[in-house]
């Protein structure tokens, strides 16, 4: 008998008649003697639809109550879940964050896990029960309701599977695994088999949006075996693990973009210590996440910093930078939105000499301007004209031979 924790996202538990799918695949596991704990997110497009009402409601909306408002959505799923599990003459149990609980801090929005009660949710298993969980939300220590952010009822799974030492974490989602790039862009992009936990990492925080990034870092923390598939088919997914032997082959495991950056660049700021501090001192404060940061060598005392943060957070980026840029005496501030970051994944980095060259050479190819570069041990990033995402992730795809199957053991 194993304990195994399922997660389903939003497309998974879209309608009634996917609840009632959802309800089959839990009831089969629980039939093989399996424990089972359920976590799901809300029904597809209700978590959006909750932040707009908040927004209807008010400018500004106040995080405490704010996520009162969007918290809601999985309370919905986890008790439709049990209603229909019951029917089918199971136990079933659904339990809400405070419930459980999952002890979080009181960052309204995108609150972390502290520490997860397992009482409860054993409690129930050992009574028989399938233990279904709400995603996505928590409690701080003050009783307040908060939320993980966007996509965390992944985290909430992962988290679970870890307090409650399960054997297995499976994501179900609307994709059959982890692939080597958007399958939407790139029609031979495939399935991976298997992919390190830092390289998922390293993924999902590039863009690739099949799991947050959060839960990643816990699965890695507390090395807990997660398997992406697909809700709708049978298919093998894909296994988030910790690196083996076999990975190293792999030079590049995956191609990631994300369009979702903005470009900002301080020109000609004396070349004085301090400068960068001042610089990102208000953006830090107002919470602002600052991403790639590029600052050139200077010849005349003077240099050029430039940095990219969300697209979200560009408009008040722009108007703290003018602010110091007074201050600093740069000479101008310049903008721009109409950028992407294309990016190249993969462990066997560590091993292969000249990956990244192979990458600017394959861009250099097809005219495509590099704006910024980043680096780390295994991924290279580069900022390029928004325009050209797709044939930038083509081309790469392409020129690290990302189409063909895997590399066999000899
Ligand atoms: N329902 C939440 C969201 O849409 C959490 C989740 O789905 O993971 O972000
Ligand atoms: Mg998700």
């Amino acid at each position: 008998m194993a304990l195994i924790v399922q997660k389903y996202g939003g497309t998974s538990v879209g309608t009634i008649d996917r609840i009632r799918n959802v309800a089959r695949r839990v009831a089969r596991t629980k039939n093989e003697g399996n424990q089972v704990v359920v976590v799901l997110s809300a029904m597809s497009g209700e978590t959006d639809r909750l932040i707009e009402l908040t927004h209807q409601a008010v400018d500004f909306p106040e995080g405490r109550e704010y996520d009162v408002v969007v918290s809601t959505g999985e309370l919905i799923s986890i008790g439709l879940l049990c209603l229909i599990l019951k029917e089918m003459g199971y136990r079933a149990m659904s339990l809400t964050g405070f419930q459980v609980p999952i002890v979080t801090d009181s960052v309204f929005g995108s609150a972390r896990i502290k520490r997860v009660g397992t009482e409860r949710i054993m409690e129930g298993l050992k009574k028989d029960f399938i233990v279904v969980v709400a995603g996505f939300q928590g409690v701080d220590e003050d009783g307040n309701i908060t939320t993980l952010g966007r996509g965390g009822s992944d985290t909430t799974a992962v988290a679970l599977a870890a307090s409650l030492r399960a054997d297995l974490c499976e994501i179900y989602t609307d994709v059959e695994g982890v692939y080597t790039t958007d399958p939407g862009i790139c029609p031979d992009a495939r399935k991976l088999k298997k992919i390190s936990y830092d390289e998922m990492l390293e993924m999902a925080s590039l863009g690739a949006k099949v799991l947050q990034t959060r839960s990643v870092e816990f699965s890695k923390k507390y090395n807990v075996p997660v398997l992406v598939r697909s809700s709708f088919t049978d298919a093998e997914g894909t296994f988030v693990c910790k690196e083996d032997r076999d990975m190293e082959k792999a030079v590049v495991s995956g191609i990631t973009y994300n369009k979702d950056e903005a470009k900002i660049s301080v020109v000609r700021v004396p070349d004085r210590p301090g400068i960068a501090a001042k610089l990102f001192r208000p953006l830090t404060a107002e919470g602002i996440n600052v991403d790639m940061i590029v600052q050139n060598i200077s010849h005349d005392g003077y240099t050029d910093l430039t940095f990219t943060v969300s697209k979200r957070d560009y408009k008040k980026a722009l108007g703290l930078v003018k602010e110091v840029s007074k201050e600093i005496e740069a000479k101008e501030v310049v903008g721009d939105q109409n950028i992407a970051k294309v990016s190249i994944v993969g462990a066997g980095m560590r091993s292969h000499a000249g990956v990244a060259s192979r990458m600017f050479e394959t861009l250099a190819r097809e005219g495509i301007n590099i704006q910024m570069i980043s680096t780390s041990e295994i991924k290279v990033s580069c900022v390029v004209d928004e325009k050209y995402t797709e044939l930038a992730v083509r081309v790469l795809h392409e020129a690290f031979e990302l189409g063909k199957e895997d590399v066999e053991e000899e």
